[in-house]
């Protein structure tokens, strides 16, 4: 009996284990199995293989039930991930529907998750811009939430190890404000696009509008052929997921990658309920999972865990994880764990129309736009509210085509659209402030079907927002005004926090054990062998959109951990 028990503990032991195979969990994947980890990557969701389980990746609009479109029952049970603009017949399969993972809103909060291997990452929009000293410097600066444990150095050169796998297409701009990267070649601007960028670069000093920078492969390099990814074909239906890889997901990089080291074991359909603390060593020891298919309660164990659920759900994980030395959640001597999210704001965006170049058109399309990075308090203070905003900025050509007919008069009124002027537009980035009353708690009654406590989401808009919506209207119509375009109508909306898809912190990084969860390498202050590199670590948000932060920051403390477990550390 007693072997017995010891093989099974065996059979259940790892180096690592990483909670989440989304883009974070992905990277710790990668990671710690190329550091020669045995590596054990929990997924609550199921299976998504690269390329084949991508079921609407290569349709046509009609050859679709709804031609794209959901049904309108569907969009009446989900009134929350409905909002979501890529929510749609093509790629609702792979966003957590309402009605089954349920949570707690004690205010308005619209929380979009995917659960599923690859998690979120199959369905992002894949702007990625690093961070700058500027952004680490905020809170110390403006005094909210706690100073960053890090700066712009400690990252840099992580930020270049991810975007050189990851495959990131930029411009280098040479701005203080978004420091360049690793870039492929740079997607086109179209002329009106251009134009604005050069009125704006003629009016003021410091309003560049520059290429965005996002994930996609515009000339595959021999990395990104060894992941058997190729080059973007600008089809922009990336959250269908993508058969060419043109754009980076875990499911076409970072997984496969890790499977190829031979030491990756990915586990669907494993709901991590909480980490197992080991009072005696005073450490975690492994973590407790239910099995989504059996709904039975195991064990795996392992030195080192990543917790990699996404922002909230990490939080839940840690809230959930309770011992009588921790009885508040797991590492939470400060009481902060839960508390300080924060969260972007885009609830603001402006329109307008131009009459020049009417000779002129687009071609083809661009998984890509025109960014606008944040002008507004970044040398100093110089408005009503804190922080400040980027933007995206975006032209076409209105073209109205004849929807009349049948047959071949159809296809011609179709090919032959009637164009108008250029419409143009802009929505807000802006960054929130992290707040002690912005909180996540376990709720004490309410569980979810797997009998875990459910998340309770109380996080809301302040003042600083609505001044900062304010501001972003009145700039860019004085913008949009200098660079002559018309009609130009401002908007406001008043979207719930969450719909950005960009919540941050519960479990933040800082200097002090007494106000922070975590230390500069990504650390439990006080249970040393966890490790939490997603969105729940952040200490503030910036502007910038975060998933390449926590690329950088998972890829960095997976270093560390690797090199603490050599030194017999961890
Ligand atoms: C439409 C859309 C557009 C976006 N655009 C951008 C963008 O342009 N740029 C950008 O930077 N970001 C963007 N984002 C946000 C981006 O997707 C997230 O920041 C990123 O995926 C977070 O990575 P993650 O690893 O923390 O979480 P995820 O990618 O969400 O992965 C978390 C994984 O953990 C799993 N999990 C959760 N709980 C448990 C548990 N208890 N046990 C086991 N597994 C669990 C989930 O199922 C999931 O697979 C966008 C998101 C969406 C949906």
């Amino acid at each position: 009996m007693a072997n017995f028990a010891i093989d099974a503990v065996k059979a259940t032991t790892y180096d690592a284990i990483v909670i989440g195979s989304g883009i974070s969990g992905g990277w710790a994947a990668k990671e710690l199995t190329e550091k020669g980890l045995r590596t054990l990557v929990l997924e609550r969701g199921r299976d998504v293989k690269h390329v084949t389980d991508y079921p609407t990746a290569m349709l046509n609009t009609w050859e679709m039930d709804h031609r794209g479109q959901l049904p309108l029952k569907i969009r009446q049970e989900n009134p929350i991930v409905g909002k979501c603009y890529a929510f749609h017949e093509g790629s609702a399969h792979f966003f957590v529907k309402d009605a089954e993972h349920p949570y707690i809103q004690e205010k308005p909060f619209d929380w979009i998750r995917g659960y599923q291997v690859g998690g979120k990452s199959l369905l992002w929009a894949r702007q990625t811009q690093r961070w700058s000293q500027l952004d680490f410097d905020g809170p110390a600066r403006d005094g909210f939430a706690v100073e960053w444990p890090i700066g712009y150095a400690d990252i840099a050169p992580w930020y270049s190890h991810v975007e050189k796998f990851a495959g990131i297409t930029g411009n280098k701009d040479g701005l203080a404000t978004l420091p360049d990267g690793e870039f492929l070649p740079p997607h086109e601007w179209n002329c009106v696009e251009k134009y604005f960028s050069q009125q704006m670069a003629a009016k003021y000093k410091d309003r560049p509008v520059i290429i965005g920078r996002a994930a996609h492969i515009t000339k595959p390099q021999p990395i990104h052929l060894q992941q058997g990814r190729a080059q973007c074909q600008h089809r922009t239906l990336c959250e269908r997921g993508c058969p060419f890889g043109g754009y980076f997901s875990s499911n076409a990089s970072t997984l496969p990658w890790a499977a190829k080291t031979g030491k990756l074991t990915l586990r669907p359909h494993s709901v991590v309920h909480s980490i197992i603390y080991d009072e005696k060593k005073g450490k975690a020891t492994g973590v407790r999972v239910i099995d989504a298919t059996t709904k039975q309660m195991i064990e795996f164990y392992a030195r080192i865990i990543f917790v990699n659920a996404a922002a909230l759900n990490t939080n839940l994980v840690l809230l959930n994880s309770t011992s009588s030395r921790f009885p508040n959640g797991l590492g939470n001597d400060s009481g902060v764990l839960g508390k300080y999210v924060a969260f972007h704001n885009y609830r603001a965006g402006i329109s307008g129309e131009y009459d020049g170049f009417l000779d002129s058109t687009t071609d083809g399309r661009r998984p890509n736009s025109p960014y606008i990075p944040r002008f507004r308090n970044v040398y100093k203070q110089e408005t009503d509210f804190l922080r400040g905003y980027a933007a995206g900025f975006s032209a076409n050509r209105i073209s109205r085509t004849n929807q009349d007919g049948f047959g071949v008069d159809l296809k011609n009124s179709l090919a032959n659209p009637t164009l108008g002027g250029w419409s143009v537009g802009s929505h807000m980035m802006g960054e929130t402030i992290p707040k002690e009353t912005n909180y996540v708690a376990l709720d004490k009654d309410l569980k979810d079907p797997y009998g875990i406590p459910q998340l309770k989401i109380s996080i809301a808009y302040d003042d600083n927002d609505d001044k900062m919506v304010k501001d972003y209207q009145e700039q860019m119509t004085e913008m949009f005004t200098a660079a002559g375009f018309t009609n130009i109508r401002v908007r406001d909306d008043k979207r719930n926090p969450g719909l950005d898809i960009h919540e941050m912190g519960g479990v933040r990084m800082g200097k002090d054990p007494k106000t922070s969860m975590l230390n500069k390498w990504s650390q439990l202050h006080h249970c040393k062998n966890v490790f939490v590199t997603d969105g729940a670590s952040m200490t503030s948000t910036s502007t910038q959109n975060p998933s390449l932060t926590y690329m950088a920051l998972t890829a960095r403390a997976a270093d560390y951990a690797v090199k603490e477990m050599k030194k017999k550390n961890l």
